[in-house]
């Protein structure tokens, strides 16, 4: 008789990573160093310590430094960047635990900016009040796995997760294949936590990690979801030069030379790095009224890259982008046409103050469960709190989960696994390789992103289109089961693309559920923020195969920002 060892690699661990990147290895150096004894085990698409956002620039730390005012930044955020959608306590409690994380990379051997006389560098946060900001270098993560190994934590590489194995209400592991060999994984865990990021789409290239692969294998598992209309991030790039851009968006302006951030966002206070709503709607506008094209035109000092500050791979990149900006970009002094393409950035797994799902036996950290936290309120997340946040968020809530789930699983049994559901899994992951399948995954998302990305769909939102992009997306999910495969590679594609369909459902029926603007959710049809009907956070779940929309009420008179008159 045919048993489970004979459909794959069946691996049993007491606690299962899902992703390797800056969220999955602290997860496992807290949980090692909660529980020694525990076996850890983190499971990468690619290879851990290089994959992930965090390795593509490394980048901002956003933090409190310990003579700063939690109140008053609490205060600011609340305010004027969650508006009052956050989780006040838990926003509380991450900032508290900011600076924690800052000594936590200096303990692992990781590279911050120094002064001259090797001083830890801060600079006082332009995003936020009372935050300070220092750098980090692009190998952040090295140290850190290699601390995580030193602990005893193991690492297996090339295996995309497709799947959360379950026993009633209780996830029990997951399942997956080898990228490179094709081979069928079983992974039989106590606890799980999901470090694999958030959802981008694959519109930009640095973004490419999110896929929210962790997001759909939790939907589909039952769990919640929150703020998933808040997964709609755009920032502005520049045309034909070397993905410069994004960062400044004070200095576009019109054909007619008008500064469009002083037209669109005047008096504003601070507004992060990535594109506000009212001024993405006014570049629009400027180049539907014919004052196009919008340019990006900083004054020279801006484009300076990073100072030096002990940062050697970071100067490396920034000198080696500023090498091929010279030799292949636009001739100094041109004018910089600007695109405005979605970043994504769904991450709306619903998860408690010690970052543990709706479903017992599964944590969700870092990118997964940014905006689903509610930590940062009405803001795509990252950069939610502020830009400097996604690693913090990412370091901090895996230093609440690690030790959540050592300790859960010290207190649980392994639980055996059932031979038909495993067998019914790998032939449903591996249907796309079977012959007579028509639909490529690249035509899939192409389609996807005809829908997600552009700015009438996502940003600017209305019934009638939203609508629209249900449909459109509803029609892509139809086709998914013709997706086809001619190796593992694709494989891993055509998974990209389901997780990917479904980030994309959560968000529009969200976004159409909320009749109200607020942050970076706009409504063209309910202009306005309605605090009498809205402060409620939109909660999806699967129930019987149809997506679930329900409201729960922002616990408002318990927290100690509370609305102002
Ligand atoms: C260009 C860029 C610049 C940024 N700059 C900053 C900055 O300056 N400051 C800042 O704080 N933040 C910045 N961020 C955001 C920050 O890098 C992220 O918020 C953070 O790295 C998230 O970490 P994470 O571990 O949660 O997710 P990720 O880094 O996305 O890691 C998830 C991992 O899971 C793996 N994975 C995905 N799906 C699967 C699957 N199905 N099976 C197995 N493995 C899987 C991925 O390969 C990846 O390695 C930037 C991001 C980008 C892209």
């Amino acid at each position: 008789m045919a048993t489970i060892e004979d459909l794959g690699v069946i691996i049993s661990t007491d606690i299962l990573i899902i992703g390797g990147g800056i969220g999955g290895l602290v997860a496992a150096v807290k949980a090692k160093g909660e529980n020694p004894e525990a076996d850890v085990l983190i499971v990468e698409k690619q290879t851990t310590g290089w994959a992930g956002k965090a390795t593509k620039i490394g980048g901002i730390l956003a933090f409190l430094g310990p003579n700063n005012n939690g109140d008053k930044f609490l205060d600011f955020q609340v305010r004027s960047s969650g508006f009052y959608l956050n989780d006040q306590d838990l926003l509380s409690k991450y900032i508290q635990s900011s600076y924690r994380a800052i000594e936590d990379f200096i303990e692992w051997g990781t590279k911050l900016a120094r002064t001259p006389d090797g001083k830890l560098l801060a600079f006082p946060n332009n995003f936020a009040p009372e935050l300070s900001m220092t750098f980090i270098d692009i190998d952040l993560m090295l140290p850190i796995r290699a601390k995580a190994r030193k602990m005893g934590a193991k690492f297996l590489d090339k295996i995309h997760v497709v799947d959360l194995l379950k026993k009633a209400n209780k996830v029990i592991g997951a399942a997956g294949f080898n990228i490179v060999t094709g081979k069928f994984y079983i992974f039989r865990a106590k606890a799980t936590v999901l470090a694999n990021g958030s959802c981008g789409y694959k519109v930009r290239r640095f973004w490419v990690a999110g896929t929210g692969d962790g997001i759909a294998s939790a939907y589909r598992a039952g769990a919640e979801m929150r703020n998933a209309e808040y997964g709609n991030l755009y920032g502005h790039t520049v045309y034909q030069d070397t993905d410069g851009g994004m960062v400044g968006h004070q200095f576009l302006f019109n054909s007619k030379g008008e500064n469009l951030a002083q037209k669109y966002l005047p008096n504003s206070g601070p507004t992060g790095v990535f594109l506000p709503v009212p001024l993405a709607v006014g570049l629009e506008k400027e180049a539907a009224e014919g004052r196009g094209p919008i340019t990006f035109a900083p004054p020279p000092a801006q484009g300076g890259g990073y100072p030096k500050m002990g940062l050697p791979k970071l100067n490396d990149w920034s000198q080696r982008m500023a090498e091929k900006e010279a030799k292949y970009g636009l001739p100094p002094g041109t004018k910089r046409e600007i695109a405005i393409p979605l970043h994504g950035e769904t991450s709306c797994i619903k998860v408690d103050h010690e970052m543990r799902t709706s479903l017992k036996g599964l944590w969700a950290i870092g990118d997964t469960s940014y905006a689903g936290s509610a930590v940062a309120g009405a803001v795509c997340s990252p950069p939610g709190i502020t830009p400097g946040s996604g690693i913090m968020f990412a370091v901090i809530s895996a230093a609440w989960a690690g030790p959540s789930a050592a300790h859960y699983a010290k207190e649980v049994p392994q639980n055996g696994l059932d031979y038909s559901e495993t067998k019914n899994l790998k032939q449903a992951i591996f249907a796309p390789l079977q012959s007579g399948k028509s639909f490529l995954p690249g035509d899939a998302i192409i389609a996807l992103q005809e829908v997600t990305a552009p700015i009438k769909y996502n940003l600017r939102r209305n019934k009638e289109r939203l609508n629209k992009s249900i449909a459109r997306v509803k029609e892509i999910n139809e086709k998914l089961p013709e997706l086809t495969a001619k190796d593992s590679h694709y494989l891993s594609k055509c998974h990209e693309v389901k997780s990917m369909v479904l980030c994309a459902e959560l968000t529009f029926r969200a976004a159409l559920m909320r009749e109200e603007s607020r942050g970076s959710h706009f409504r063209e049809d309910f202009p306005n923020r309605d605090d009498k009907n809205w402060l409620k956070w939109i909660i999806l779940k699967q129930d019987n195969d149809r997506m679930k929309l329900s409201t729960q009420p922002v616990p408002i008179e318990k927290y100690k920002i509370k609305m102002s008159d």
